[in-house]
């Protein structure tokens, strides 16, 4: 299943990626009781399944689903919803880590991103006046669906509810400067996240996607995350050992080799750039870059 966000004139409303373009699933489609927004499909309990038996029972043909689909091109697509807590891995890949010049980690680097940073696709990420060095970072995305502590590596995925492509934007000088990453990581708009949220069932094995970064359509990223130092399964249950990881928390796994400071010269974004991810199996995350308005000086 293959969830997003469709902007509508009765506000954010739950849409599925069908073969013949998006289902909307608004209120006329929905019990009163069903989940309206991922959001709710993930903090309800059952949420998803909801979701998947609104599909089971009222659009059960090719048909019927072609007959209600609208073509994605006529659809504004959201923010997927805002996480409850944002986890990030750093240095995560062996390429990543090989292009560092730095040994591989013996466990993972685990850092916080605010959850204010968090944005949709195509909407704008905007350049801080205070920094020159802002970067980008392909990285799988990890949503939790059920609450879970201690839990092994093995079964680690049963607490999975999807995935989804993210962009760990990054302001190098604050990185290198500030001693710890918070600020570097989540300035305003520094979270782009979306456009699906791609549920298991569709994503048997997150550790064989291919994953890749676009500037102004020249490929800077292309790689692998069966190139991950940690699996999926292991961060869960690194994470998990001491925090409880609950529904809506997500994990941004890393980055591959191929960001920008890395680069020689290096590559980092300007005003009127176009940043895309794509994961294979989810899709294609699309952010235009803008400089800071102007501020009005001070009186
Ligand atoms: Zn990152």
């Amino acid at each position: 299943m293959i969830l997003l966000t469709a902007m509508t004139s009765d506000g954010p409303c739950l849409g599925v990626k069908t073969s013949a373009g998006v289902l909307v699933l608004d209120r006329a489609r929905l019990q009163a009781d069903d989940p309206r927004t991922i959001e709710e499909a993930l903090l309800t309990p059952d949420g998803l399944s909801r979701v998947r038996k609104v599909l089971r029972t009222k659009f059960r043909s090719a048909q019927t689903v072609a007959k209600h689909s609208v073509p994605e091109a006529q659809c504004r697509l959201g923010p997927l919803f805002r996480p409850r807590n944002l986890l990030a891995i750093g240095l995560n890949y062996k390429d990543h880590a090989a292009e560092g010049g730095v040994p591989l980690p013996e466990k993972p680097v685990v850092f916080a991103k605010l959850t204010g940073s968090v944005i949709g696709p195509g909407e704008p990420i905007v350049l801080p006046p205070d920094t020159a060095e802002v970067d980008y970072e392909a990285e799988l995305a990890v949503v939790i669906g059920r609450p879970c502590r201690g839990v092994s590596a093995a079964e680690a995925l049963d607490y999975v509810a999807g995935y989804t492509c993210a962009n760990d934007v990054s302001a190098r000088d604050f990185q290198r400067g500030d001693g710890q990453w918070v600020r570097a990581k989540s300035q305003d708009t520094f979270g782009p996240m979306g456009p699906y949220l791609v549920t298991p069932e569709d994503i048997p094995d997150p550790q064989s996607l291919q994953i890749r970064c676009w500037v102004n359509g020249n490929l800077l990223q292309d790689s692998n995350t069966s190139l991950m130092i940690f699996s999926v399964r292991d961060l869960i249950a690194f994470i998990s050992r001491g925090v409880t990881l609950q529904p809506g928390d997500v994990i941004s796994t890393g980055t591959p080799h191929g960001v920008g400071f890395a680069r020689k010269p290096p590559v980092f974004l300007h005003d009127g750039d176009l940043v895309k991810i794509g994961i294979e199996r989810i899709g294609t995350l699309a952010n235009p870059v803008q400089a800071a308005p102007v501020r009005e000086s001070a009186p």
